[in-house]
């Protein structure tokens, strides 16, 4: 599913490419361009961990400068190309494929580089997309801001497999490097494992497909069987109109962060369910009014000490303590006793399982 992020253009789905060793547009993820399969030629396994730069498969420079913010991203979110499901096997198609997702993205979509982060093979290859993000990586604190999730491009890593999974699931040296990718992602970020999702978590698409979407629960256990924390994926009451409570406030809250300007009665009515539909439409959500999972996963923040803004009056609200939208130390102390309650780490920052714990 193309993604309408900040950078995003016309959704054009065909044209000339200037490598050219590709066929017809299909509507995948990102709208990528199908692969020759010429040249079948089974390959070595890729040796494990190396993820090829963007001049090992030769990328063109970006159309502008890549925006690389001062911390880490806080989550990762699983794609698919949407493209056949190569028999070629090889580094070279790998490659071919990095440079193909480029090509589309730049010259289709309009978009500064790649916008995913990193591509998977169905050799198992893992490249670079966009610009920078390996040395993101490796620096730990910094996130290039791609072009993969509407809504999060600020927060994600975007990692594309390589085929099409609505019926099959990737090869297992795919599903292996997969693996690899996240712990290492995990390991360097700080990423918690349940804070691996699917494209379809946050917008309107299909990708990763039903197959890949669904090993998503493996992942997050394999991935916390090689960095610890916790798997447990990440799921939201479905909130309607006219519901009543401290779920809904915590909502008016939240979409206020976003620009809304509701009365945090915690009353679902008319202007919160036109709010809630603004939102999702701004986020590339499915348009239903109804607050479920996607609305929840775009809409909430981690907040912790300094923070302002109507997230934290939404915490501050709910734990019954001064609702002043400063996160003081008043409000710290909350939070930690709260997170001890309900059995989360206190560390005194509200990340998705203390807003989990706070929506009920
Ligand atoms: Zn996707």
């Amino acid at each position: 599913m193309s993604d309408s992020s900040r950078e995003s253009a016309p959704r054009s789905t065909t044209g000339p490419n200037r490598r050219s060793l590709l066929g017809a547009a299909l509507g995948g993820c990102a709208g990528l361009l199908v692969l020759d399969l010429r040249t079948a030629a089974a390959a070595a396994m890729p040796r494990s961990s190396t993820i090829a730069d963007t001049g090992a498969w030769g990328a063109r420079a970006p159309k502008a400068t890549i925006d690389v913010l001062g911390h880490a991203p806080s989550k990762i979110v699983v794609h698919h190309t949407a493209t056949p499901n190569s028999t070629d096997y090889s580094r070279a198609h790998a490659f071919a494929l990095a440079r193909s997702v480029q090509d589309h993205h730049m010259d289709n979509n309009g978009w500064i580089d790649t916008g995913q982060h990193f591509t998977i093979s169905r050799g198992g290859y893992a490249t670079e997309g966009r610009h920078r993000s390996l040395a993101a990586v490796r620096d730990g604190s910094r996130h290039v801001v791609g072009a993969h999730t509407a809504g999060q491009n600020r927060l994600a890593v975007g990692i594309e497999n390589e085929g099409t999974y609505n019926s099959v699931d990737p090869r297992d040296t795919q599903y292996t490097r997969l693996v690899e990718l996240c712990a290492r992602l995990c390991r360097r970020y700080g990423i918690e494992p349940h804070e691996i999702y699917g494209h379809r978590d946050f917008n309107a698409t299909d990708c990763p497909g039903d197959r890949l979407h669904a090993l998503l629960g493996q992942l997050r256990s394999d991935v916390a069987a090689e960095v610890g924390g916790d798997p447990t994926g990440v799921s939201w009451p479905l909130l309607r109109p006219d519901d009543e409570g401290e779920g809904v406030r915590i909502l008016q809250y939240l979409l206020n962060e976003h620009g809304a300007s509701l009365t945090a009665d915690g009353i679902y009515g008319l202007a919160t369910e036109s709010a809630v539909g603004d939102f999702q439409r701004s986020t590339g959500a499915i348009v239903d009014g109804l607050a479920g999972n996607q609305t929840w996963n775009q809409a909430v923040r981690e907040r912790g000490s300094g923070d302002r803004g109507p997230a934290v009056r939404a915490v501050q609200h709910r734990l019954g303590t001064t609702v002043d939208g400063i996160f003081g130390p008043n409000t710290e102390t909350v939070v930690r006793s709260f997170q001890s309650a309900s059995g989360i780490s206190s560390d005194g920052v509200v990340r998705v399982r203390t807003w989990q714990a706070l929506v009920g």
